[in-house]
């Protein structure tokens, strides 16, 4: 029995964010696994002993609020520390990391368990990403929706997620990173929801929490929405390039 931990829900859960814990579930389910999903609401403390670890976005006032809580408790550090797989989706993505600063300018710690700093961009990003994973990770190009303000600069610990074709991503100058990868922490900055969206990802961190390699599911409809998804924003991109003012 697979014990998957949804973090905190009511705070982190933009954008559609609450459908991954859903993905993951289902494509368990899909291959005759059993599953418990594990809801850690408010005012419970993270359990040290899920298999796999669900944070999802939110709002600046909402993750500072989920940020003080997770400081209070233990569990999520030590589960990263044993090394369970954790997916961190923008905010949840912030929060991991050493610090990260609010509107008004003021920084605030991170829990600091993964190596990336969050400052502010001068224009909030919003729109689809396209991103293209480190090779190691074995997965397809990534598609996701982004809308954040965080600008995130990683130390030499974290290596990035994905390298952005389009969009901006992790917002931290040329070349432009996505996410970020740090022993069983995959953290990015795509909702969508971004399993949803890249069911490939999904799979890699199901075998991480099961430890061996999962059936392969081969549905006809997935193949379908991503393509069709591609060729949207291949479109959307000629359409750019092609109206773009000359000289
Ligand atoms: N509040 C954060 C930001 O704007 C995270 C946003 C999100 O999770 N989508 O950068």
């Amino acid at each position: 029995m697979l014990r998957i931990a949804v973090v905190y829900p009511e705070l982190l859960g933009t954008y559609g964010d609450g459908g991954n814990a859903l993905v993951l579930e289902r494509r368990l389910a899909w291959r005759g696994m059993d599953v418990e999903m594990v809801e850690v609401l408010l005012g419970t403390p993270v359990p040290e002993q899920c298999d796999l670890y669900v944070i999802g976005g939110g709002e600046d006032s909402a993750q500072l609020q989920a940020l003080a809580e997770l400081r209070r408790g233990t569990g999520l550090q030590s589960a990263i520390g044993r090394g369970a797989p954790v997916l961190a989706v923008c905010a949840g993505l912030q929060i991991l990391g050493a610090s990260l600063t609010d509107r008004e300018g003021v920084v605030h710690a991170g829990l600091d368990l993964v190596d990336a700093t969050t400052t502010r961009l001068d224009r909030r990003a919003v729109g689809e990403v396209v991103a293209v994973p480190r090779a190691e990770l074995g997965l397809p190009t990534l598609l996701g929706f982004e809308n954040h303000a965080g600008a995130t600069r990683l130390g030499p610990a974290a290596l990035p997620l994905a390298a952005v074709d389009q969009g901006v991503g992790n917002g931290d100058g040329e070349p432009r990173g996505e996410g970020l990868v740090q022993g069983s922490v995959i953290a990015t900055y795509l909702h969508g929801p971004v399993l949803a969206r890249n069911p490939a990802l999904a799979d890699l961190l199901l075998s991480r929490a099961c430890g061996r390699t999962l059936s392969d599911l081969a549905d006809p409809h997935e193949a379908a929405a991503r393509a069709a998804m591609q060729s949207r924003l291949s479109r959307g991109r000629r359409r750019t390039v092609s109206t773009a003012p000359l000289g």
